[in-house]
């Protein structure tokens, strides 16, 4: 595996926080931070925030993204934004299957699927989220698990599609809970993903396409986790609202 053809991925997701004023604060604060990343650095806020993180962002190297999309261009579906709405304002990445839309919001692996093309299809980057439950973990079944989610939720994504797809590995039982994977764990279950890619895909794929690590990263553990061969950044909840903490975790991708 060549970890040096990737370019790692540090992503936020604000989750249900931070009003139209606190973005601009924050991006404003982040922005001199990060401004000599080398990783992408990316902030996926809540719909209603767009507007102030694109313009707090714009000339810097952060990009924005949002949360969640629909799968239909447009019709009766109140309350949902659709893939082409956000490239419409300037959106470039989307969040699709995260664990809390998958436990409080119903997602499925299939609804997750018709979300990630939707979005690549609308020329949005999908950090596709997978990751087992402690039930799951302790049935001895993450493996499997997170293969079938990963090839359901890419089922009709093309090869050279690839490259608006990012995997974000993130453990259920480390979201939001302070329970950080070990490196090892991280390593194991996105290694596992990238053999996944090489055989519904091949070799090639597999070797490109970003795999993050998410669940309770932060400034203390970012170091030892993206220093893994097959741990191409993170997907970070919490650690993302601080612009210091989120700055470190930055840092140590860029190494
Ligand atoms: C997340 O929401 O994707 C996440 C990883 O959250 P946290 O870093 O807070 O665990």
């Amino acid at each position: 595996m060549n970890k040096a053809v990737r370019k790692a991925v540090i992503a936020g997701n604000w989750k249900m926080n931070k009003t139209p004023a606190e973005t601009t604060e924050i991006i404003n604060a982040m922005k001199p931070l990060v401004k000599d990343a080398d990783c992408s650095v990316v902030l996926c806020v809540p719909y209603v925030d767009i507007h102030a993180a694109l313009t707090a962002a714009e000339g810097s190297n952060i990009e924005i993204g949002a949360e969640n999309c629909h799968w239909e261009k447009s019709g009766a579906y109140t309350g949902e934004i659709s893939a082409d709405m956000l490239t419409a304002m300037g959106v470039k990445y989307v969040i699709t299957g995260h664990s809390e839309r998958r436990q409080y919001f119903g997602e499925t692996d299939i609804t997750v699927n018709k979300r990630t093309l939707a979005a690549v299809n609308a020329g949005l980057t999908a950090i596709v989220c997978v990751g087992e439950t402690l039930e799951q973990r302790e049935q001895g079944i993450t493996g499997e698990l997170v293969a079938m989610q990963t090839k359901i939720a890419l089922g009709g994504i093309s090869k050279e599609q690839l490259n608006k797809i990012i995997i974000a590995y993130e453990p259920v039982w480390a979201i939001g809970t302070g329970k950080t994977a070990t490196a090892d764990q991280a390593e194991e279950v996105c290694a596992v993903i990238r053999e996944t890619i090489a055989k519904v895909y091949d070799n090639e794929a597999a070797e490109a396409l970003t795999i993050q690590y998410g669940g309770s990263m932060n400034a203390a553990n970012a170091d030892e986790l993206v220093s893994k061969v097959n741990v191409d950044g993170g997907l970070i909840g919490g650690a993302s609202l601080k612009a210091e903490d989120f700055s470190i975790i930055v840092k140590a991708a860029s190494k």
